[in-house]
C-alpha cells in the first residue's frame, strides 16, 4: 500500500521552489509544487504597465552572484544594463535641493560608504560563511550607529544614509549593520562592486521569463493558485492541506515561505523556535518599490534624498518619446500611499521640482499576504542569532528561502542557493 501521493510536496514557485522541485524531479523523485498566486516567480514578477514590462518585485541580477549566473548560463539568458546616469540630485545642508554630475555626486559618498563597511574583512572573512568572524560582536549594530558614529555633515549624511535604503528597504535603525557587512563581504569587501550588483544588470526578457525557464524544466506538477493551509507530521507522512479542501500526502515537504509569511500555514505543532521568534519579529525590510511615469524625456539622472522622505531614491529607468519611466525606492511603505497621485508628485518634488507625474504604479509587497516582505534585511543580531537553526530541517520539513541563505540572502541568488541545498540534503536521506 502506498503512504503517500507524491515523494515531495514544494510549497512555493518562487526561485527557491522552481529550483528545488526540478532537482529532487531530476534526481528521480515525485514532486508536486504548490503556489497560491497565479503565476510563478514569487517576489519577482515582470509585468505590463506604464507601457513597458516593468519589474514589480526583483530585477537585478550580477555575474558575482554565482547561483544565480548559473541558472541564467544553463537558460542561455543574456542580461543588460540599466542605462548609466548622466546627472545627480541631491540634498545639501538645510535640505537644500543640489543637482551636479555623478561624479559630484559620488565625492558626495565617497568617503561614508567606505568607512561604514572598513572592517568588513575582519567582520565577515568569507562571504560565504556570514556568521563567522567579528561579526558575532558587530551584529548587534544597526546600520544607523555606524552613521552616528561617524558624525557626517548633513549633506554627506543625507545622500550616505538614502543610498543605503536603497539597499534595505528600510530605516536604517531598523536594519543590522550585517546586511550591508555581508554583502559587501559577498564582493570581496569592494562597495562599489556591491553597489553595482543590486542596481544595474537586468535579466533580458525580464525576471518572469527567467523563472518560467526553471519551470518548464521541473519534472512534475506545479499547480497554482493553491494555497497551502495546514502541514501536519503523522506517522512517517506529512498531510499537507489546501485552502480548496485537498489533502496531499507526501514523504517529504520543502517549505519556501519567507520568515514573516511562514505563519500563514497552521503547521500543526510548534515550528522550531527560531522560526517563530524571527516571524514574531518580523525582519527588517518594509518599504517600497515605485514606477512612476513623468512628462517628457528626462536625462537619465539619479537622485537621493534622505531616510527621512517617502521616497529616498529616484532614477530613470525607461525613455519614451514623450515621457520617461523612473524607478523609486522608500523606507516605509506605509508612508506614501502610491495611488495618490499628489502624494507622489510631493515626494518626487523632494528630489526635483521640474517634474510631472503623469502615472504611477507599485505592489505593495509588505500587504500581500504571500510574501508580508520585499527582500530580506535582518534586524540587528537576527543574523547571528538565527541563521544556523533557520537552515535545520524540521522532522520530514525543510526550509529553502532566500531569508535562509548563505550567501546573497535576501537576493535571487540566495534563493536558488536554499532550493539547491534543500533538495540536495532531501536526494540523500529519501529512496527513489
Ligand atoms: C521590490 C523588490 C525588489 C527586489 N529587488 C531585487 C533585486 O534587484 N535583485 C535580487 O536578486 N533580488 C531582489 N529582490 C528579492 C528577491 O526577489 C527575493 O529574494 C526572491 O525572489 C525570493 O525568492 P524565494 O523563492 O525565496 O521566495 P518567494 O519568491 O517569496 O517565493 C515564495 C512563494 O511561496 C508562495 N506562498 C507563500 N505562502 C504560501 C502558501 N500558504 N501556500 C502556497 N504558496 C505560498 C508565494 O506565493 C511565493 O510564490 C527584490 C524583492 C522585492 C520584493
Amino acid at each position: 500500500m502506498t503512504t503517500h501521493d507524491v515523494d515531495v510536496v514544494v510549497i512555493g514557485a518562487g526561485f527557491a521552489g522552481l529550483v528545488a522541485a526540478r532537482e529532487l524531479g531530476r534526481g528521480g523523485l515525485d514532486v508536486l509544487v504548490l503556489d497560491a498566486r497565479d503565476r510563478v516567480g514569487g517576489r519577482t514578477w515582470t509585468d505590463h504597465r506604464l507601457g513597458h514590462q516593468l519589474e514589480l518585485g526583483g530585477t537585478w541580477v550580477h555575474w558575482v552572484q554565482p547561483h544565480t549566473w548559473a541558472e541564467l548560463t544553463r537558460y542561455g539568458l543574456g542580461i543588460e544594463r540599466t542605462p548609466a546616469a548622466e546627472e545627480a540630485y541631491w540634498l545639501g545642508a538645510d535640505e537644500v535641493r543640489r543637482h551636479g554630475t555623478v561624479e559630484d555626486l559620488m565625492t558626495v559618498i565617497d568617503a561614508a560608504q567606505q568607512r561604514i563597511v572598513d572592517d568588513v574583512r575582519a567582520a565577515i572573512p568569507r562571504g560565504v560563511e556570514p556568521t563567522v568572524g567579528a561579526i558575532q560582536q558587530l551584529d548587534a549594530l544597526s546600520i544607523q550607529d555606524r552613521f552616528d558614529a561617524l558624525d557626517l555633515p548633513a549633506e554627506e549624511r543625507n545622500a550616505n544614509e538614502a543610498v543605503w535604503v536603497g539597499h534595505v528597504n528600510a530605516p536604517l535603525d531598523r536594519v543590522g549593520l550585517s546586511s550591508a557587512l555581508r554583502w559587501v563581504a559577498a564582493t570581496g569587501g569592494h562597495w562599489q562592486l556591491m553597489h553595482e550588483v543590486s542596481s544595474t544588470y537586468r535579466v533580458v526578457g525580464g525576471m518572469s521569463g527567467f523563472a518560467a525557464a526553471i519551470a518548464a524544466d521541473v519534472p512534475g506538477e506545479i499547480r497554482l493558485s493553491t494555497a497551502v493551509t495546514r502541514v501536519e507530521q503523522a506517522d512517517g507522512v506529512l498531510l499537507v492541506g489546501c485552502a480548496d479542501g485537498t489533502v496531499v500526502r507526501a514523504r517529504r515537504v520543502v517549505s519556501t515561505l519567507p520568515v514573516n509569511a511562514i505563519g500563514g500555514i497552521d503547521w500543526s505543532a510548534e515550528l522550531p523556535a527560531a522560526w517563530r521568534r524571527a516571524n514574531k519579529e518580523k525582519v527588517a525590510s518594509q518599504g517600497v518599490k515605485v514606477w512612476i511615469k513623468v512628462r517628457g524625456r528626462v536625462p537619465r539622472f539619479v537622485g537621493y534624498t534622505s531616510q527621512r522622505h517617502p521616497l529616498s531614491v529616484l532614477k530613470s529607468e525607461l525613455v519614451d518619446d514623450d515621457s520617461t519611466v523612473l524607478v523609486a525606492f522608500g523606507p516605509d511603505h506605509t508612508a506614501l500611499d502610491t495611488t495618490d497621485l499628489a502624494q507622489v508628485q510631493a515626494a518626487v518634488d523632494a528630489f526635483r521640482d521640474d517634474l510631472e507625474v503623469l502615472e504611477v504604479t507599485a505592489h505593495d509587497w509588505m500587504a500581500d499576504p504571500w510574501a508580508a516582505t520585499t527582500w530580506m534585511t535582518h534586524r540587528p543580531g537576527q543574523l547571528t542569532r538565527d541563521l544556523a537553526e533557520l537552515q535545520e530541517p524540521w522532522g520530514q520539513v525543510h526550509f529553502a528561502t532566500s531569508d535562509n541563505a548563505s550567501l546573497w540572502g535576501g537576493f535571487v541568488d540566495g534563493a536558488i542557493e536554499s532550493g539547491l541545498r534543500e533538495a540536495r540534503l532531501i536526494l540523500a536521506e529519501v529512496p527513489r
